[in-house]
């Protein structure tokens, strides 16, 4: 099977091979194709600056339609892509075609709009990210301050000395940096003041019950303050309810994102809501 599906792969893959379920090694062989195929397309949800209720930016999201298994959504491909390496090329396409939209939608000279983008443990760990932001700079001509990477904490913790390495390189380029989903690892603080991040992302577990659980809305009250008074920015995600919106403003927290504001939607969807805003 495995001989006769990754043909001259067998031997690049064949180490990787070896604790997979043949399902995994199909979905592996899928990948590979989808890349050369390009099945993936992009999704923007937006960001919004809480206090004044204005848009601000989008996170970018990645789907991948299989022809046959329809739209497989990021948490099914993207840890076999990670284990792979199939990750490279897959977040290299991620980054070009997100920087080539937001120079799209400068040339039409739409309001300036953050673009974040999220990066993978891997990928945060390996020197090659600095070269291909700095082409990808170079050839779009974009600001760098227009421009956000996300990690998560689990990812920079797994070698944190590397990842502190490239992440700080990163910063000096003038890109901004958020620490995703913070509130679902360890949530270390001491990573709070150790990394050269701008802005801290809370993860939705965070946000869901603040309207109905006293201590909950206690609790991002004071991780709210707390990130503030080390002179970074707060950020909710996961927002679904008017409530959760009027907790969090009167909390001072600077951003929000989640259905309430919007789901992911395509660019075209993207570019109506950056007009009607
Ligand atoms: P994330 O970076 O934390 O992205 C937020 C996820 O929460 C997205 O799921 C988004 O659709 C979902 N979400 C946003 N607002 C709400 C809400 O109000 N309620 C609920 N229930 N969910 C909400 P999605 O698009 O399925 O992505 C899942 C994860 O996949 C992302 O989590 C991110 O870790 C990863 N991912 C997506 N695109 C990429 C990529 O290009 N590279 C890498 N490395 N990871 C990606
Ligand atoms: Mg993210
Ligand atoms: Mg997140
Ligand atoms: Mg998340």
């Amino acid at each position: 099977f495995v001989k006769k599906h990754l043909k001259g792969n067998y031997c690049f893959y064949s180490l990787e091979l070896q604790n997979k379920s043949l399902e995994q090694i199909k979905m592996i062989n899928y990948l590979r194709h989808a890349i050369d195929h390009n099945e993936f397309y992009l999704l923007y949800q937006p960001i919004i600056d809480l206090q004044s209720s204005n848009l601000m930016g989008a996170e970018v999201l990645i789907r991948w339609v299989h022809p046959k298994l329809g739209v497989i959504p990021p948490m099914k491909f993207i840890p076999l892509a990670e284990e792979t390496g199939l990750i490279y090329d897959i977040e290299k396409w991620v980054l070009k075609t997100a920087l080539m939209q937001k120079k799209d939608w400068q040339e039409k000279k739409y309001p300036n709009l953050k673009i974040s983008i999220n990066i993978s443990g891997k990928r945060i760990t390996s020197a090659g990210i600095i070269n291909e932001i700095r082409d990808l700079l170079h050839e779009t001509r974009l600001k760098s301050d227009e421009i956000q990477l996300e990690v998560t904490e689990t990812a920079v913790m797994k070698d944190l000395d590397a990842s502190m390495k490239i992440l700080n390189e990163i910063k000096n380029m003038g890109i901004q940096i958020a620490l995703d989903d913070f509130g679902t690892g360890y949530s270390s603080l001491t990573y709070l003041k150790k990394l050269p991040i701008d802005i801290v992302k809370l993860d939705r577990e965070f946000i869901k019950n603040i309207s109905i659980e006293n201590n909950d809305r206690l609790i991002i009250e004071h991780i709210i303050k707390l990130i503030q008074e080390l002179n970074l920015k707060v950020l909710a995600e996961g927002i679904e309810l008017q409530e959760q919106v009027a907790i969090l403003k009167n909390y001072n927290c600077d951003y929000g994102q989640g259905y309430l504001f919007g789901k992911p939607v395509t660019k075209e969807e993207f570019e109506k809501l950056i007009l009607s805003n």
